[in-house]
């Protein structure tokens, strides 16, 4: 672990209230816990706070504060609203952290076919805005309405979205602005709609797990919003849900733009609340894009046909947008639902398959768990997963009456399987980033060399090794 020299806090924050006014820089103790806890954190030492949490309103200032950390060695931690899965905002250093929530903005630029949006934007406020226009919004994590779309880009998680059908930010992104950690403001990639061939440093940021510079700005080509079909079918047993995505693929059918799958237990609390039949056993949920409404309801009864040779119970050709739009809501809410019955917190694993293996991988996934000391007492897991992109979410619920050490140990063991059966299939984790918590997961996957060539890559942008230094650890 890197060792940086200790300050005092008065003295940061003086030098960081300089940069961004007194207002936007704060050392109370709600704000600086609150901008520190991550979602795997299970208990928080006050040694662990950071100094300041400053707000900087643009590149300028993002910049001057990175000057100013950079002289004093202090790391800076970048925050949008701190909801990483792969630990990322969990930091292990005291420092500053750097809140994006001022850069918010949004500028349509709708003749040239883009739009600039501030790393600070939540993803549902960005999502609802463009829709109005009539554009697609290509970030649908669960989190949509807190994570930002700094975070979402910097991790180039599409999330719901079924990969193969629209693509990951990546696939939208023109260029970005961004502030190295030494504070030089880099203008990144094009304002054309046609994308650079060749090196272009975008390609860096987005998806650079937050190493190699803060993005404060994204510029994103405009995608008009396709029509949509939707649909339901019903299971008796988990696997036909599988071998239906699997012939999807193997048929050449063309992919929907979300598919997901939840197992009963996972449905019942939110189908119970949306006041939907209790469903008999797991199920799947998708919804087809099309040019034209047609082509969409044509791609999702080919879909339904393959359910039913596969074992569906029950399927549905969704007509309904309000009865869709409860069964999507029982879905978006099912983590919170089983955390809140169980009366803990939810958390979660992400196994990736290929399409040859995805019903073997369908298999570990139910039993994930059951071999370890701490998970094997929280089985059977939830499960549930973006099936139609080969994911699968096993979660586990901590519940209240744990001690501490049999949480830390219960997420430890999470990450252990889950890089365990990434292994095994040849995969990596596609949400969340592959640092933090994954990072021992990325040297047993790719070997020591690619990893000392990110760690080369980092200390060529970063040579104090100040910006997110958590999210690549020695360790
Ligand atoms: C209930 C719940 C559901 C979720 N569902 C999904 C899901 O379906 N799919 C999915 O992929 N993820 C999901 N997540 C994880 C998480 O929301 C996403 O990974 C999201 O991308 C993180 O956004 P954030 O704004 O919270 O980023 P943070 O957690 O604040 O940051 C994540 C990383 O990005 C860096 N970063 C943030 N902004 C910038 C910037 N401007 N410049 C440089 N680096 C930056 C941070 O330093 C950190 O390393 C979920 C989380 C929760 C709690």
């Amino acid at each position: 672990m890197s060792d940086y020299p200790a300050y005092e806090a008065s003295e940061v924050l003086a030098g960081v209230q300089k940069i961004v006014g007194e207002k936007y820089a704060t050392a109370s103790m709600p704000e600086r816990i609150n901008n520190s806890v991550g979602i795997h954190k299970v208990y928080l030492e006050k040694k662990d706070l950071p100094y300041v949490v400053a707000r900087p309103a643009n590149a300028q200032e993002v910049s001057q504060l990175m000057i100013f950390a950079n002289e004093r060695h202090i790391p800076v931690f970048v925050r949008g609203s701190g909801t990483s899965l792969s630990g990322a905002s969990d930091y292990r250093h005291k420092g500053i952290v750097l809140n994006t929530g001022r850069m918010n903005h949004v500028r349509m630029y709708q003749d040239n076919g883009y739009v600039e949006l501030g790393p600070g934007r939540r993803c549902q406020e960005a999502m609802d805005i463009l829709e109005k226009e009539g554009y697609f919004f290509p970030m649908h994590p669960g989190s949509v309405r807190i994570a930002t779309v700094g975070g979402v880009v910097c991790n180039n998680t599409s999330a719901h979205v079924v990969d193969p059908r629209m693509g990951k930010p990546k696939d939208y992104i023109l260029g970005v602005e961004a502030v190295t950690p030494s504070g030089e403001i880099l203008d990144v990639g094009t304002k054309s709609l046609r994308r650079a061939a060749g090196l272009d440093l975008t390609q860096l940021f987005v998806g650079g797990d937050g190493l190699f510079g803060v993005i404060t700005n994204v510029r994103m080509r405009l995608e008009p919003l396709p029509k949509y079909a939707y649909g339901v079918a019903f299971f008796e047993e988990g696997r036909g849900t599988a071998r239906s995505v699997q012939r999807m693929y193997q048929e050449r059918l063309t992919p929907p733009l979300f598919l997901e799958y939840l197992d009963r237990r996972t449905a019942l609390p939110g189908f119970e609340v949306q006041k939907l039949p209790t469903p008999p056993g797991p199920l799947i949920l998708f919804q087809f894009a099309g040019h034209t409404e047609a082509d969409a309801i044509a791609q999702c009864d080919a879909f339904l046909d393959i359910t039913k040779q596969e074992g569906a119970i029950n399927t549905i050709a969704i007509k309904d947008l309000d009865y869709w739009q409860r069964v999507w809501t029982a879905r978006a809410s099912s983590g919170p639902f089983a955390a809140q019955k169980a009366k803990g917190l939810i958390i979660s694993a992400e196994i990736m398959s290929t399409v040859e293996r995805l019903v073997e991988c369908y298999d570990d996934a139910v039993v994930m768990g059951e071999d370890m000391p701490t998970l094997s007492k929280l089985c059977p897991n939830y499960l549930y997963g973006h099936l139609g992109a080969l994911s699968f979410h096993p979660s586990f619920v901590l519940l209240s009456t744990m001690s501490d050490e049999e949480k830390v140990n219960a997420v430890a063991e999470v990450f252990k399987k889950e890089a365990e059966l990434n292994i095994k299939y040849e995969t990596c984790g596609a949400e969340w980033g592959q640092t933090g918590r994954r990072a021992t997961f990325y040297r047993q996957r790719y070997g020591e060399v690619n990893y000392s060539l990110i760690k080369k890559m980092k200390a060529a942008f970063d040579p104090n090794n100040i910006l997110n230094p958590d999210v690549l650890p020695d360790d």
